[in-house]
């Protein structure tokens, strides 16, 4: 105590006070980003541990990301020392459903020990169920049916809770029939996949009552951050959990969201629930907060202008009194790689300045455009951490590797058993897995029983006979090692005895070296864990990798996955119609996709604390192909007198509010002229018709027109023109904007017209 106040207490504004004071009864706290909201929930949990009023396992805390509830116990141990410890219920939704279903898993039919299945094995599964329904497979996708299952599970509903006019969803009338032998072939398996986390957590509430009273007892307070993000079944979840029918026991909750940073409608999030929470908790306290600590004056207003454009918002204002820092800054640059390499270049001489490379994070859009920052980032030795993306996780090696261990731990995976039989080669021909498939459909068993079975008999023969016999007792070797191995000596031991590290190393597949390195790194992380179980939860349940040296590292990641972090200096690139907001969003949601991705720009813009660098290319590869791109709408949102346009030599110089209406862009000119390895400004600038026929080109530099597509070619058949890879040569071909040019050095190629110039 200090001066007659607990010591976290200080520096907390009144509002942020009352919540943390406010512990009993319903509480929800809706405030707009970097408000300290999570940080009014931490020291609201610091208060309650430290009181007494609760010990470490009777609060239930919700966090969005395995990160932030990392650094939420990181925050709570540095200010209540080890009772933080015993918080064994602090978790993102769904490894908390884990916990709770692994305990009461035989409710839904499940064993204890049952496997989480990821996306890929979900899909297959899918596959599996529309082939044996007998369905036309190409008309009825696994990805289309896994996605209607994800929906209806984000629902909370179970085959039998799906309203029947659904069933005609898809696979013509099945699709009820097809959930349902969906989930049937996961209890076969022993498995279950995320959706199912949070809904046989439901099921298992609501039959069982003695169960959900044991929860009730238990859990004396909840909360919840990134309220605004939770879906139907985690809202029910949550109620379920936080009070009985008679809303006698319980009710001590807390919940923490902004409407404006809602960003996974996508998923079936719904942020009405957070209009929900005073009807279904009557007497809730509402506490609003106004100050942000975070962001610089401009950054906070470039946010709020952008925010503004929204009509579907509940509307407030932030203030800061956060010195006057940097205004946003905002450049244009010609593609991809030359955004990737400006972007570096910057966080070089920030590096230089003294800052640390784990203060600068660079948020995109879609995950394909990180690819353009990892090559940069390796080319430039800049070390940098991915966050979510294209995981470790989902590589070729690493799911063999986790599917032997998975097999080790739940002999029943059929998955995980089909995935790697005959992987190294074992000498399993098609004919030996197809009778294994046989078998285990007759006897109802899963294919290691029947794997089993047909040793018992002649079927097997020769070499096939031998090797199964091999791999079986391999596998009962492996089970028995597993009770006493840690899981990274297990993991070592697995990969080397089934002879899948030799397979790698005796490849002469480019990618080998790299694949050896990632299954040492798998081994390495098994290490951290005391049990295999705990190991393949985590593998199953993170959303993200993080090494040890997070100092030393630029964070790459989604803005989708930077919610609720913050960094004192935040890239966002790509901030060009078409990726962002992205055209896929407009085209399937129309108005509340655009102002989804609206809140999503607002969510990356608060990331940052001292400075925000937005940008954006005027040509764009996607899927392979060159595009040339318009400025985001967004970008026109920005507020003129917040906003910075780069126009240090390098750089395209944007006047921003001279920026048109995306409509009108295809009046733009880039000039790029090349001079020492940079280019001079001044870059975008609107055309004047004249600047663009009559205007000579410099020696050695190039006027490029960003016309929008489909745009009429300004060239001609057999004219000369230059293009920045290909150099110089002869129109043969016109036809809109596509043309055909044969050129000097590199021969006939197809060229966008926007690539070119008059030489
Ligand atoms: P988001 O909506 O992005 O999740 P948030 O509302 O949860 O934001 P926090 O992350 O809790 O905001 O806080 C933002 C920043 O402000 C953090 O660096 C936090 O430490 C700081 N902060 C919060 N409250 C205060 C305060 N009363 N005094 C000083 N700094 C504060
Ligand atoms: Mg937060």
């Amino acid at each position: 105590l200090v001066g007659g106040e607990p010591h976290y207490l200080e520096g907390l504004n009144p509002p942020q006070r009352e919540a943390v004071l406010t512990t009993e009864g319903p509480v929800l706290m809706l405030a707009g980003a970097g408000t300290g909201k999570t940080r009014a929930l931490t020291t609201r949990l610091a208060h309650i541990l430290s009181t007494g009023l609760a010990r470490p396992w009777e609060v239930l805390c919700v966090t969005f990301t395995n990160k932030a509830a990392r650094e939420m116990r990181e925050r709570i141990g540095a200010l209540v020392g080890d009772s933080v410890e015993g918080m064994r219920w602090l978790g993102t939704f769904h490894s908390i459903g884990a916990q709770i279903l692994r305990r009461h898993a035989e409710v839904v039919d499940l064993k204890s020990s049952f496997t989480i299945i990821d996306t890929d094995d979900q899909v297959r599964l899918c596959k599996q169920v529309i082939e044996a329904a007998g369905l036309d497979e190409k008309r009825w996708t696994g990805r289309g049916l896994a996605g209607l299952i994800d929906d209806w599970k984000n629902r909370g509903l179970t085959p039998d809770e799906v309203p029947g006019r659904e069933a005609h969803e898809f696979g013509e009338g099945k699709a009820i029939a097809l959930y349902r032998a969906y989930q049937a072939r996961l209890v076969a398996l022993n498995a279950a996949d995320f959706g199912d986390l949070l809904v046989h957590n439901l099921t298992i509430f609501r039959t069982k009552p003695d169960i959900l009273a044991e929860y009730h007892r238990r859990f004396r307070y909840l909360m919840v951050d990134e309220y605004q993000d939770t879906n139907v079944a985690q809202y029910l979840w949550l109620r379920l959990l936080a009070r009985d029918d008679e809303g006698k026991t319980g009710g001590n909750v807390c919940v923490v969201g902004d409407d404006d940073q809602s960003i996974y409608g996508w998923r079936g999030a719904e942020v009405e629930n957070i209009l929900r929470f005073e009807k279904d908790f009557p007497g809730a306290k509402v506490i609003r907060l106004e100050q942000n600590y975070r962001s610089t004056p401009s950054i906070l207003a470039a946010a709020s202008a952008v925010i503004a454009n929204n009509e579907d918002r509940l509307g407030k204002t932030l203030f800061t009194d956060v010195p006057e820092g940097s205004k946003v800054i905002l450049r244009g640059v010609w593609d991809g790689d030359e955004e990737a390499r400006v972007i570096c270049d910057d966080i070089e001489s920030e590096q230089i300045k003294g800052r640390s490379l784990s203060d600068m994070a660079v948020l995109v859009r879609a995950s394909f455009q990180m690819r353009s920052f990892e090559e940069r980032f390796n080319t430039a030795g800049i070390p940098y951490q991915v966050v979510g993306g294209p995981r470790f996780y989902e590589r070729e090696e690493t799911r063999d590797a986790l599917a032997y261990l998975r097999l080790v731990r739940n002999p029943d995976d059929d998955l995980s058993f089909a995935r790697i039989v005959n992987k190294p080669r074992r000498g399993f021909g098609d004919k030996a897995i197809q009778m294994l498939n046989v078998a285990s459909r007759m006897n109802g068993t899963s294919l290691t029983g029947a794997a089993r079975f047909l040793l018992e008999t002649s079927e097997l023969k020769g070499k096939a006979k031998s090797a199964m016999r091999e791999f079986l007792d391999s596998l009962d070797r492996w089970a028995d090692a597993a009770k006493d191995k840690r899981p990274g000596d297990l993991a070592e031991l697995v990969l080397e005895e089934s002879g899948y590290t030799d397979f790698w190393k005796a490849s002469k597949n480019a990618q080998a070296p790299g694949k050896l390195e990632n299954l040492k790194e798998l081994v390495n992380a098994a290490s951290e864990f005391d049990t295999l179980e705990g190991y393949l939860d985590h593998v199953a349940l993170v959303s993200e990798r993080t090494s040890d040296e997070e100092s030393g590292q630029v964070w790459l990641m989604t803005l989708h996955a930077a919610k609720g972090l913050e960094f004192p200096v935040v890239f966002l690139p790509g901030w060009e119609e078409e990726l962002f907001p992205s055209g896929r969003s407009l085209d399937e949601k129309g108005k509340d996709g655009l102002e989804e991705e609206r809140r999503l720009a607002y969510v990356g813009i608060t990331r940052a604390r001292e400075s925000c660098r937005i940008s954006f290319a005027a040509n764009r590869q996607v899927y392979g192909r060159w595009q040339s791109a318009l400025p985001s709408r967004f970008v026109d949102e920005l507020p003129e007198e917040h906003v910075d346009v780069a126009s240090e030599p390098g750089l395209y110089g944007v006047a921003a509010k001279s920026l048109p209406s995306h409509s009108q862009f295809h009046d733009l000119v880039v000039e790029r002229t090349e001079s020492g390895g940079g280019y001079d400004t001044p870059g975008w600038r609107r055309a004047q018709r004249a600047g663009r026929s009559g205007k000579a080109p410099i020696e050695g530099s190039a006027t490029l027109i960003a016309s929008s597509a489909p745009g009429q070619s300004d060239f001609e058949r057999d004219q000369r023109v230059f293009h920045q890879k290909f150099g110089t040569g002869t129109v043969r071909r016109v036809d809109g904007n596509k043309l055909e040019v044969e050129f000097d050095h590199a021969g006939l190629k197809k060229v966008i017209g926007s690539f070119l110039s008059a030489a």
